[in-house]
């Protein structure tokens, strides 16, 4: 018995193979379109820079270089920034950690033949990390590009120079000149960086690009009171606001954060309604400065959606769920594999290792590069979380989808029931297979014993892994019953 449980074992390593010729065809084809959707998207992105006027430089930053970067970091802010300085050892512990994330996320590109330096991609990032310090939410991931010129540019669009811009489509601008003077003169109310990023989350909230309804709430009360307050600001009869905010939604918006944070005693002065909408939207109060600018806790209202955020940057609550996720729901591909993929490993194998680069590719800057995890967990993810995610997904989708259908009629030689309660059927082909077949075929092999013949329907799914479909059994000899 044991002997023929050893036979039986070789015999299922020598076979189930030779046969998956159409499966391994289909894997390969799947491999060769992500290659194809990958190259495509690498063309799209150099004709995307080449159309840029300026022979806009290349400044994805590598991960040596965010590590170059963060190591001056702090320097630079102690330096440039006064919002950082005052922040405590904690505050800008915390600072870093979302500069480093925001560093990885955006890419930068120095326009008009200027070299990017570590200073301009801090300096431009600190303020999306002052803007957002009091947020969960803080990347705007729509905009993820950073145009850095030397100076005023030209816009075509709206045919005048500029010091700074941002665009729904996802780029912001700013003109290096006028961004670092905006943090060296502290209480000017002026800040270039801020007022454009100021853009940039207005735009992100109206578009509904954060799930957070209380950043719409604060948008709109806001609004009301720049449009009550318009005239008087287009009269100029604050001292704090440049009559530049009272052309419109969007320029009060940005022009109030920018005296918000650089003269907070003044704006509340002026304006303490808006000054105070500020600080309920952007949870921070730039006044509170022993305190790292911590506005009065607020109470929320239930949402599961809070609730479910595990960690509090809430841009990367994937990286939890789709762990947990991964975890509870890996039986699906296990099962998936023992039941009904009758294949050799290699479509499997193909398949496993299209989406593992897949996820490579999508995951690692994110997570690796941005400093979010460390390697080791970052692996865990992608085996637990995004393996076992998109395993059980693709082989439910081969399941049901096939490509090609087959079927074969074939003697059966023998069976045995395995450990985990199926029985694995050898059948004699051009070599001797395996099947593994449920236990209620088992009365019907008895009763046609030694001569039973199987008819097995099967077909490869839509990434090539061959299922059986459905077999049915009956005795060799002519005319005799069919069992099903
Ligand atoms: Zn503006």
């Amino acid at each position: 018995m044991i002997f023929n449980f050893i036979q039986t074992q070789f015999v299922l390593l020598k076979t189930n193979s030779g046969d998956d010729g159409v499966g391994v065809a289909i894997a390969l084809t799947f491999m060769f379109v992500m290659l194809l959707i990958l190259v495509k998207a690498f063309i799209d992105f150099r004709r995307d820079l080449a159309a840029e006027k300026g022979n806009a430089k290349f400044q994805d930053v590598p991960l040596r270089r965010i590590e170059r970067i963060l190591a001056g970091a702090d320097e630079i802010l102690r330096f440039r920034s006064p919002y950082y300085n005052r922040l405590s050892d904690f505050g800008k512990k915390r600072f870093l950690k979302r500069l480093r994330i925001i560093i990885a996320e955006k890419e930068f590109y120095g326009k008009d033949g200027l070299e990017i330096t570590d200073d301009m991609i801090v300096l431009a990032s600190s303020a999306l990390v002052q803007l957002t310090f009091g947020l969960e939410s803080y990347f705007l991931p729509r905009f993820y590009r950073i145009y850095i010129h030397p100076s005023i540019f030209f816009n075509k669009l709206l045919e005048s120079n500029l010091r700074g811009s941002t665009s729904p489509s996802g780029v912001i601008r700013f003109s290096w000149r006028h961004l670092e003077h905006g943090f060296q003169d502290e209480d000017d109310g002026i800040n270039l960086a801020l007022h454009e990023l100021a853009h940039a989350l207005m735009i992100s909230v109206e578009s509904g690009d954060t799930d957070d309804g209380h950043l719409s709430d604060g948008l709109f009360m806001i609004t009301e009171l720049g449009r009550k307050y318009r005239n008087d600001i287009k009269a100029g009869r604050y001292e704090s606001i440049r009559p530049y905010a009272a052309s419109n939604d969007h320029e009060f918006f940005a022009c109030c954060i920018e005296v918000f944070f650089e003269n907070p005693e003044r704006l509340k002065r002026d304006l303490p309604e808006v000054y105070e909408a500020f600080v309920w939207m952007l949870e921070q109060d730039p006044h509170n400065r022993l305190g790292d600018y911590a506005a009065p806790i607020q109470k929320r209202e239930f949402s599961i959606k809070r609730k479910l955020r595990l960690k509090p940057d809430s841009h990367y609550n994937y990286v939890q769920t789709m762990l947990i996720a991964g975890f509870l729901l890996c039986w699906i591909p296990i099962i998936m594999i023992n039941i009904h993929v009758e294949t050799s490993p290699l479509p499997v194998a193909l398949f496993a290792a299209t989406l593992a680069v897949l996820g490579f590719i999508l995951f690692f800057r994110k997570l690796v590069l941005s400093g979010y995890t460390d390697f080791n967990i970052f692996l865990l993810f992608l085996v637990i979380g995004w393996m076992s995610l998109t395993m059980g997904a693709g082989l439910t989708l081969n399941y049901f989808v096939p490509v090609y259908r087959m079927s074969e009629l074939a003697p059966v030689s023998d069976y045995f029931i395995t450990p985990e309660k199926k029985l694995r059927v050898l059948i004699d082909g051009e070599e001797t297979r395996a099947i593994t077949v449920g236990l209620e075929y088992r009365a019907i092999l008895d009763r046609c014993k030694p001569h039973c013949e199987m008819t097995i329907y099967q077909h490869y799914g839509l990434f090539g892994i061959k299922v059986v479909d459905e077999i049915e059994v009956f005795e060799s000899n002519e005319g005799s019953d069919q069992y099903q």
